[in-house]
């Protein structure tokens, strides 16, 4: 039977939360008596996360494994599902928890209301570091300001998104994938639901300062081209100041005279920290720069998003297989 409802978790090394997730996922499903399906989509952990996968799926029909070849970072994982959902509605949650599954019946609600895409809004996150708050905060603010698309504050990728954002966001093959700004910039019916974000169930988080500066950069680099044109603004702002400089100089040096004792431009610290400083933004600049034409190459190689050596279908053939052979 066609689900009708998709749940997809990416996994990276979640072993102990899974069992908690399917069963708190198969409580809330239940209940809404429609079909569903669970994509566990296993983003090459280590820990044996990959085998309770396995397990799961070969227990129960409703769960779906993809399995990745190795490592490809969460929003890769979440593309993959997306990729192999059938439901009319896709919700993305995470797998340790920290999105209460129950969230999703009020999801599911708004969407039957005709909402399109419904975003969780976190209104309390617990049991995160002071340095993860700020830094989210931070970041959702700083996304909000400089780029074209408005991307709700406050919202990760717990989400339900309709079949129809969904293939709009499957034709999206862009490789530094920011989901949550390509939800927002899809358009369509859009809500917000407010949820309490929960400590994880088990577990460190998955997401070290690295992995969050990477999405960042991801995020400004696919939804604005500010960096580029901060290069334009500080050009003409130093133009500017070193036109304004001439008279001033030129008067200082009449006005003053050697004679006098007094010099007004005689050390050299000034040309050194002015040559420093153009310099350094100079560099910044190529940096900015090369952040974006290493992406543009990234997007030319026209690679596979991801590798996978396990997918549903080669999942269900593997059953049977395993299926005892009569005649
Ligand atoms: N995740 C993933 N690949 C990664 C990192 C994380 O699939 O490379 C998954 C992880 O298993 C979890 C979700 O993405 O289900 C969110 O990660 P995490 O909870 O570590 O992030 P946080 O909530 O701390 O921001
Ligand atoms: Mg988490």
């Amino acid at each position: 039977m066609k689900p009708v409802i998709s749940i997809i978790a990416p996994v990276y090394n979640e072993v102990d939360n899974l069992p908690e997730l399917y069963r708190r996922v198969k409580e809330v499903m239940d209940q809404t008596g429609e079909p569903w399906e669970l994509l566990l989509v296993d983003d090459g952990s280590q820990d044996g996360s990959t085998q309770a996968i396995r397990r799961l799926a070969a227990e129960d029909p409703t769960v779906r494994p993809v399995i990745f070849a190795r490592n490809f970072g969460h929003q890769i994982a979440v593309t993959a599902g997306l990729d192999f959902s059938r439901g009319d509605a896709v919700v993305i949650i995470d797998a340790d928890l920290q999105d209460p599954p129950e969230v999703i019946l009020d999801m599911i609600a708004r969407w039957r209301e005709g909402n399109q895409v419904v975003y969780a809004v976190r209104t309390e996150r617990e049991g995160e570091t002071f340095f993860k708050k700020l830094t989210a905060s931070v970041f959702y603010r700083l996304i909000y300001r400089i780029t074209d698309v408005k991307i709700p504050l406050d919202t990760g990728d717990f989400r339900l998104l309709d079949r129809a954002v969904v293939n709009v966001m499957n034709s999206m093959r862009e490789r530094h994938r920011f989901l949550r700004g390509m939800a927002a910039w899809v358009g369509f019916q859009q809500i917000g639901v407010p949820y309490r974000r929960a400590a994880r169930f088990s577990g460190e988080t998955k997401y070290p300062f690295k992995k969050m500066l990477r999405l960042a950069l991801n995020a400004i680099t696919s939804f604005s081209y500010f960096p580029l044109q901060m290069a334009t603004y500080v050009g003409f702002i130093s133009a500017g100041l070193s036109i304004l400089a001439i008279p001033v100089v030129i008067i200082l040096r009449l006005a003053t005279s050697a004679e006098s004792g007094v010099h007004q431009f005689a050390g050299q610290a000034t040309t050194l920290i002015a040559v420093l400083f153009l310099g350094g933004v100079q560099l910044i600049s190529l940096g900015i720069l090369g952040e974006y034409i290493g992406r543009i190459y990234d997007e030319v190689k026209g690679r596979p998003l991801y590798i996978t050596s396990l997918t549903p279908e080669q999942s269900i053939s593997e059953k049977e297989e395993e299926l005892p052979q009569h005649g």
